[in-house]
């Protein structure tokens, strides 16, 4: 079997195109997603850049030496870029384009004006190896899951290719002085061969953090209220569990709260002002709270607090504040002042088997007391347990209470 790096550089050309191709129909299904963009451009920068290093024979110096390898470093460069700006990171603009001037220079100095292929192809596949190690250490380094598989996919990829060139630039450079670019040496066809593969890999990784990126994504539209960023039911529901499960034996809180006359709002000041009462109880609220906290819209005006630790006491104690925070002035919706009240119930305890059922029902009838009691204040489960312990009727509002959260 001959080898001929030519017919193999050619195959890598059209793998290139296709991912393009591929990457440009991803991205118009995954719009919101940054980065996709670059890596489309940069497969076609890549695949026209190649093109024009195979033709050296036949096309002027210029064209393959100056052009096709400076659209080679280029769309290596983009596609690094992109991986910056997925991830939300400072894109390294500043270097990359130093890198390509340098290889435009580069290839201008050693393919045209002085004429050296071991020194230009070493150069190079140097340059290569630095782009695609620091594209492969993007996404090795410090990932956290869910991302994990399609980060150590595509950086892996990137990381043998990068060695590969590392190889190949060492080689020519040092070792094998004056070789042609495409002579079926062993280090040449290790490179083709790498590239082939690697090229395969990385738009089939790249496509994997696309698709988690948008389910992530989905799952995030789908766990909080779309009016007020809190989380919603459901997600109150897994976060409560998995704390639960987490400090089987340590105390958890609940605080159920309720705005007061809620009605009243949306009546005198329209919908929207109601609306924005919601947002500005729920940005309260939240700054009175930790991270691990949880914060949930259970519906209307009605909110549920998980604290993640502390007695009842506790519990007590950033009720009131959230209720002092919410009243203490008016909200201010386009002018017009609107004065909040709220009423609590909080119930704590040590939960065991992720069991937080009860909690919520005696932080409910706590809220429930509450509001029979004359509002705006907050009522503890412990207050009122002595008369409130199962009568036949709470025997049936604490699942009702449970059935609203479900
Ligand atoms: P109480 O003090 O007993 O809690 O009285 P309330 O008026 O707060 O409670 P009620 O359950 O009678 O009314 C709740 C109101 O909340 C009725 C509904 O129109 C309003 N509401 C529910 N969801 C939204 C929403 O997303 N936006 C706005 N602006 N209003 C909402
Ligand atoms: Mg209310
Ligand atoms: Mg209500």
């Amino acid at each position: 079997m001959t080898f001929d790096p030519r017919t193999v550089g050619l195959m890598i050309v059209l793998l290139t195109f296709i991912s393009a191709v591929m990457l440009a129909l991803v991205q118009r299904q995954a719009r919101s997603i940054q980065g996709v963009g670059c890596w489309a451009l940069a497969e076609l920068l890549v695949g026209i850049g190649l093109f024009l290093t195979l033709m050296q024979v036949f096309i002027s110096p210029w064209l393959s030496f100056v052009l096709g390898n400076t659209l080679l470093l280029t769309g290596l460069g983009l596609t690094w870029y992109g991986i910056k700006i997925y991830k939300n990171e400072a894109p390294p603009t500043k270097l990359i384009a130093g890198i390509v001037v340098f290889t435009a220079l580069m290839g201008w100095w050693f393919g045209v004006m002085n004429p050296q292929p071991a020194i230009r192809i070493a150069i190079l596949s140097l340059l290569y190896a630095l782009l695609a190690g620091l594209a492969a250490s993007s996404l090795l380094v410090k990932v956290a899951q869910p991302l994990r598989t399609a980060y150590w996919i595509t950086g892996g990829a990137f990381g043998v290719y990068a060695l590969a060139m590392l190889a190949r630039g060492l080689v020519i450079g040092v070792i094998e002085q004056g070789m042609a670019a495409f002579e079926p040496t062993p280090i040449n066809m290790l490179t083709f061969v790498v590239g082939a593969s690697t090229q395969l890999v990385t738009t089939f990784g790249l496509i994997l953090m696309i698709t988690y990126r948008m389910s992530m994504n989905m799952e995030r539209l789908a766990s909080i209220d779309a009016l007020t960023g809190a989380l919603n039911r459901r997600s109150l529901e897994q976060g409560a569990t998995s704390l639960a499960a987490q400090g089987t034996g340590r105390s958890i809180g609940v605080i159920m709260l309720d705005i007061d006359h809620f009605k009243l709002v949306n009546d005198h000041y329209g919908h929207p002002a109601g609306d924005y009462v919601l947002q500005e109880v729920t940005t309260l609220a939240r700054a009175q709270l930790r991270d691990r906290d949880l914060f949930a819209r259970m519906g209307g005006e009605e909110f549920c607090v998980v604290l993640a630790e502390g007695d009842e006491d506790r519990a007590a104690r950033i009720a009131e504040r959230i209720r002092e925070v919410c009243s203490h002035e008016a909200m201010n919706f386009n002018g017009v002042a609107i004065h909040v009240r709220l009423s609590a119930g909080v119930a704590a305890g040590r939960v065991s088997g992720g069991a937080l059922e009860d909690l919520i029902g005696e932080a409910d009838l706590a809220l429930y007391n509450a509001k029979q009691t004359g509002r705006d204040k907050v009522v503890r489960w412990s207050e009122i347990a002595a008369h409130s312990r199962p009568t036949p009727a709470q025997r049936i509002a604490v699942p009702e209470a449970l059935s609203r959260i479900a």
